[in-house]
């Protein structure tokens, strides 16, 4: 941890929560109790090895936290969570040390609450308008509700899902991404076959193949993944639909009711540039499933080799940018820069992932893009060209729209160049199910209801919202299992 030590911080918080046990406080009294910091490993330790970043709340950090929150009664966090979660009721449980309540308050609207209490880009969701936030006018200050629900979600056993007497219908779900793995544990708790059929040979989507095990340890997907066997769900992996079998033949032929479609939007969008194609160029979803999936960071256990790299470009300013920049650092490049066109306050990354990766030595080249790669007699990566840019009128993401200086061109010595600059979705689906309707941008069409437009198959998550969010992934396949478990009554 950077000032304190995990045993400073805790000691801190026992007296804190001695002192406020059983009182009633009033708003003054919370604000002044201190906003508990997140554990973090040392930044020169972590850099070498690939466990959890942020080590997790004591207990007592957690009771300290929660009494915090000043139960507002038109909570502005409970707008801003994708799924409206009942903050100030899971809090209140918390700050009460009733953690049972606390969690089956979250898992009343989150299946998932174990990742999305460390992913979720809470500055930007329910910490956004927190009225702490606002009150100490610091959003940093605000009461950090993703770190009391991952308390909650590692400390507590949840309760056993209960599944309902067998209907004797089947639901298809293609795709095992938190979309995917929502909509199968309601539609089987609403006592539906449900079989899963998943591209890669493990379960998780991304979420297992995309982002590192240093923020989001694999053990706590699989854990999610044998929870939703036990009730019964079947997953068959290395099955591509529209490759293994297409979507129609497998409903008629297996006698599925419905589908849910949720693929995500794992299609890496490339700059175009000149050089793209040299060996040392990776599509950050390559580089990061290699590390992840196949556990090449790992010499003795790895399936795969890792490309060695000494000085590594990452093109791009997003979650995905960061998770390829420090894993590199992890693999042990000698130099990590993360290129991005506009600067820090654009930069659609997590603050925190900002934080942690220059911490960690990454480099940041603001307001520069790449506008060639240069290769070696063998055809490697040799050599990047950069181009400057500075910040013109806002655009239609409301950002300041980057525009290029002419004649700023400069030559860095560079060995890998990861490009991560947005994914798109894989165009199988909409190649093989013709009926199925598709926007400009290549994400599913859907209906109120999350029912495209081929009768009894319905989408969500990525797939339709394009590259988003594990909540909001998580919230649709929840609507969808909604409306596929009404449809299935009649
Ligand atoms: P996915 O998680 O993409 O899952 C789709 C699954 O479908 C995959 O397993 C894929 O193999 C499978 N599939 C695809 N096509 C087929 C087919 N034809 N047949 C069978 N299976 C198929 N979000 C956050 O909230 N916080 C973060 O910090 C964050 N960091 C990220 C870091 C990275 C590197 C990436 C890539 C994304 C990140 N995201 C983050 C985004 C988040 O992970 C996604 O929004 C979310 O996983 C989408 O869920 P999904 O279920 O729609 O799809
Ligand atoms: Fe508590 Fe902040 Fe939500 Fe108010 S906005 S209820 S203080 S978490
Ligand atoms: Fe916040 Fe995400 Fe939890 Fe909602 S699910 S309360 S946005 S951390």
């Amino acid at each position: 941890m950077n000032q304190k030590t995990v045993e400073e911080a805790n000691a801190e918080a026992e007296a804190l929560r001695r002192l406020y046990a059983g009182k009633t406080l009033t708003p003054a009294e919370k604000m002044k109790i201190p906003a508990q910091e997140m554990p973090n490993q040392e930044a020169s330790v972590r850099a070498r090895n690939m466990e959890e970043v942020a080590l997790g709340y004591s207990e007592a950090q957690a009771v300290v936290e929660a009494s915090r929150c000043l139960q507002c009664k038109n909570a502005p966090c409970v707008k801003d969570c994708p799924v409206h979660i009942n903050i100030p009721e899971f809090l209140k449980a918390v700050a009460e040390e009733n953690f049972k309540e606390g969690l089956k308050v979250i898992r009343r609207d989150s299946l998932l609450p174990a990742m999305c209490g460390r992913v979720c880009p809470q500055e930007t969701q329910c910490q956004k308008n927190c009225t702490m936030g606002k009150a100490l006018k610091d959003v940093d200050k605000a009461v950090s509700i993703g770190r009391v629900e991952r308390f909650l979600a590692d400390n507590v056993e949840a309760e056993p899902v209960k599944t309902a007497p067998e209907t004797g219908k089947k639901v298809l779900i293609i795709g095992s991404g938190p979309a995917g793995i929502t909509c199968a544990a309601d539609c089987r708790k609403a006592g539906h076959r449900v079989v899963i059929c998943e591209a890669l040979n493990k379960p998780g989507g991304v979420t297992v193949y995309g982002i590192p095990e240093f923020r989001l340890p694999k053990k706590i997907v699989e854990k999610e993944i044998e929870n939703l066997k036990k009730t019964g769900v079947e997953i068959r992996t290395d099955f591509l639909v529209g490759k293994t079998r297409k979507l129609k033949d497998l409903m008629e032929k297996e006698g599925f009711d419905a589908a849910f479609i949720a693929v995500g939007a794992g299609l890496p969008v490339f700059t175009g540039v000149e050089g793209e194609n040299l060996v040392g160029v990776f599509a950050a979803n390559e580089y990061l499933t290699r590390s992840n999936l196949m556990k090449a960071y790992d010499k003795d256990r790895a399936l795969t080799p890792m490309y060695t790299s000494k000085r590594v470009a990452v093109l791009g300013g997003g979650n995905v940018a960061m998770d390829a920049a420090r894993t590199a650092v992890r693999m042990g490049a000698e130099k990590v820069s993360v290129i991005y066109r506009r600067t820090e306050k654009e930069m659609p990354a997590r603050k925190e992932e900002v934080q942690h990766a220059k911490e960690e030595g990454v480099e940041f080249l603001m307001l520069k893009n790449i506008s060639r790669i240069i290769g070696d007699e063998n055809g490697r990566v040799r050599q990047v060209e950069t181009v400057s840019f500075e910040l013109g009128e806002p655009d239609a993401s409301g950002r300041r729209s980057p525009v290029r200086v002419d004649g700023s061109e400069e030559l860095l010595e560079f060995d890998t160049v990861i490009i991560a600059i947005g994914s798109r979705s894989n165009p199988l689906i909409r190649q093989t199910v013709p009926e199925i309707q598709f926007n400009e941008k290549g994400n599913i069409i859907v209906n109120d209801n999350m029912e495209t437009s081929l009768k009894n198959v319905f989408a969500g998550g990525d797939i339709v919202l394009g590259a988003a969010t594990v909540i909001s992934a998580m919230g649709q396949g929840r609507e969808a299992a909604k409306a596929i478990n009404e449809r299935l009554k009649s």
